[in-house]
């Protein structure tokens, strides 16, 4: 199911999310919805506080690869950056040069509650640096 993406709501952006205590039926239907959101919207990821949640939910759908980010946690970052342009759905109209870590490695649970360890560069970095960033109420108009 759709929901209504939150945009240019600072307020709302800027709350911290909170980390899911138990990934329940509710998450999995969370996760469902904001990947059918993604979708819609044609986005590359999104996190659960711009569908009004504040909890550290992130998807992402990178070239037909969806990932599912439950509590994510940068394990290591590469301390090279790269500058890369983006955008962002709760502000449209809107892009920045960001500068994020070259690669990192990230732990999270999955819709299973399982725990990954992923090693993430490219883009797919890139998107979970923004999408962590919104969990901590952070904005590509913060740069
Ligand atoms: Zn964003």
């Amino acid at each position: 199911m759709i929901r209504p993406i939150v945009t240019w709501d600072l307020p709302a952006l800027r709350r911290r999310s909170l980390p899911v205590p138990d990934v329940t039926r509710d998450i999995r239907h969370l996760v469902a919805d904001m990947f059918d959101t993604l979708q819609e919207a044609g986005g590359v990821g999104l996190s659960a506080i711009q569908v009004g949640v504040p909890l550290r939910v992130a998807v992402l759908a990178i070239d037909g690869h969806r990932l599912a980010l439950i509590n994510p946690h940068v394990l290591v970052r590469n301390r090279r950056r790269v500058k890369g342009v983006e955008g962002c759905l709760s502000l449209p109209g809107i892009v920045r040069k960001v500068k994020r870590p070259y690669d990192m490695i990230v732990s999270f649970m999955d819709t299973d509650g399982q725990a990954f360890q992923i090693r993430a560069d490219g883009l797919q970095a890139r998107v979970i640096g923004h999408e962590m960033d919104h969990m901590d109420g952070k904005l590509i108009v913060d740069y």
